[in-house]
């Protein structure tokens, strides 16, 4: 489609006029027709240079997402799948907006500033094409280049999130020492099916290949550097829009219901065929593919998540294996998971303060009680990383925050091993890590030199 086709310009208003205002959750800027979209069905009409306005996006909308100029959605908050795909397109996006479907119109002409969260009357010579538009919103962009402007080699390790091995290539491009986070939903939710579908209609097999054919493109872009892949977090909601959905139990609150390791330890054949998946990556020689649980509330949970790990005959001798920390309890049982024998933890702390602070990370009207930066929730992960330091245990952050500088720097100071942030924010979060340390090196040296006696020679 041209520009000229479809697109409605309102005469009327002011150019910059803003028109609907949302949680900025991937940056960049863009300018294009709107589209939107009610039903997946609709997301075929999506071209190159279109800007999709949508209620929330889902797993099969990510081609069109690919194709699009810029995103916009009613609902989700920063840790949404809009706000996460989004950012690792490289595609500017703009969530919780609450009424963009209602207040923009199919074929009026938009510009959106992921950045800012606003979308606004374009300019009168405001790119006129959707190839244009594509242009200047840059969606996918030059991979930065690492050395640019020397980048610091830090101790603490800063790698990176991922959620779309397509967008593998473009994360290791940062130069991030790992994957913080390969998150196994995304993966299987791009086949369009619940995994009991996909087993019933390929069979068993079939599912250990197309889980593992798709960790193999983040592990091989990234090899030797590690992968930390996940076992299935995905909530019955977003699995209900699947085929086989049907058969989804109704939660009332999907985020506190049946996902996660809990899911797992009752389906154990489900996630054993995972493990097989890990399992096959380990024998064909990856030896950089880690394993990862979610949302353990326990040790006991650990040790039988464990205990699956050796029935499919993962050698943990030589892999590591890890918890996320995401929930209260998990945070107070920390020493007693460390003692399962865990090689690190992840801070999930989207999970976390959405437990601690009991606001549901999906729901618009609560995003701004979303607060990372909570006295408890610092507290909170001070405590676990002491508790892993004490026992050699390797500490990350995976959620959203452990791309904000501040975060980065108070985790550097509490000492965590690593951090893994969003691949528009690994060089500054590089740069931050690099800064906390020198400064922790010379407020130690200054002390030191305080047990000196003054001399000038
Ligand atoms: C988290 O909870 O912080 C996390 C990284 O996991 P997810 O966002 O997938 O729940
Ligand atoms: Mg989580």
């Amino acid at each position: 489609m041209t520009a000229n086709e479809t697109e409605a310009v309102d005469e009327t208003q002011e150019p910059g006029t803003e028109l609907v205002s949302g949680y900025g959750s991937s940056p960049g800027v863009a300018t294009g027709p709107v589209r939107i979209v009610e039903d997946i069905d609709e997301a075929d009409r999506i071209d190159e240079g279109d800007v999709i306005v949508t209620e929330m996006t889902a797993p099969d909308m990510v081609p069109a997402m690919k194709r699009s100029a810029g995103i916009v959605t009613d609902e989700g908050g920063m840790t949404s799948h809009a706000a996460i795909v989004s950012r690792e397109l490289g595609v500017p996006a703009i969530v919780g907006c609450g009424e963009a479907t209602a207040v923009l119109a199919d074929g009026q002409r938009i510009t959106l500033d992921g950045q800012k969260g606003t979308v606004v009357v374009p300019d009168a010579d405001a790119a006129s094409t959707a190839e244009e538009a594509v242009a200047d919103a840059d969606p996918a962009g030059e991979s930065p280049d690492p050395t640019a402007g020397g980048a610091p080699t830090t101790a603490t390790e800063v790698k990176v999130n991922v959620s779309i091995p397509d967008a593998a290539q473009r994360a290791a491009d940062t130069g991030a020492d790992g994957v913080g986070l390969l998150r196994l939903e995304h993966i299987l939710l791009s086949t369009s099916k619940t995994p009991e579908k996909y087993v019933a209609d390929h069979g068993e097999d079939a599912f250990v290949e197309e889980i593992s054919e798709e960790i193999r493109k983040v592990a091989d872009a990234f090899y030797p550097r590690p992968v930390r892949a996940r076992t299935l977090d995905a909530p019955t909601d977003e699995l209900a829009e699947l085929e086989g959905g049907e058969d989804e139990p109704h939660e009332h609150n999907p985020m506190l219901g049946y996902r996660g390791i809990r899911r797992s330890l009752k389906e154990p054949e489900m996630v054993k065929l995972e493990l097989r998946a890990f399992k096959r990556l380990h024998d064909m020689g990856y030896d950089n593919v880690e394993v990862m649980f979610p949302l353990p509330n326990d040790a006991e949970d650990v040790r039988r998540a464990r205990e699956l790990m050796d029935e499919v005959g993962i050698d943990r001798e030589e892999h590591d294996w890890g918890a996320m920390i995401e929930t209260p309890a998990s945070i107070r049982a920390i020493d007693e998971i460390i003692e399962e024998g865990i090689d690190f933890v992840a801070l999930g702390t989207n999970d976390i303060v959405q437990f601690m602070l009991a606001v549901d990370r999906n729901n618009a009207m609560v995003a701004d009680r979303f607060d990372d930066f909570h006295p408890t929730i610092l507290e909170a992960m001070a405590e676990v990383i002491e508790a892993c330091n004490e026992h050699d245990v390797d500490t990350t952050i995976t959620g959203q925050s452990g791309s904000h500088p501040d975060m980065a720097k108070f985790l550097v100071e509490k000492g965590i091993s690593s951090l893994s942030s969003n691949i528009d924010a690994v060089d500054e979060v590089r740069r931050v890590v690099a800064r906390a340390e020198r400064k922790l090196l010379l407020d130690a040296a200054r002390e030191s030199l305080d047990d000196v006696e003054p001399r000038i020679d």
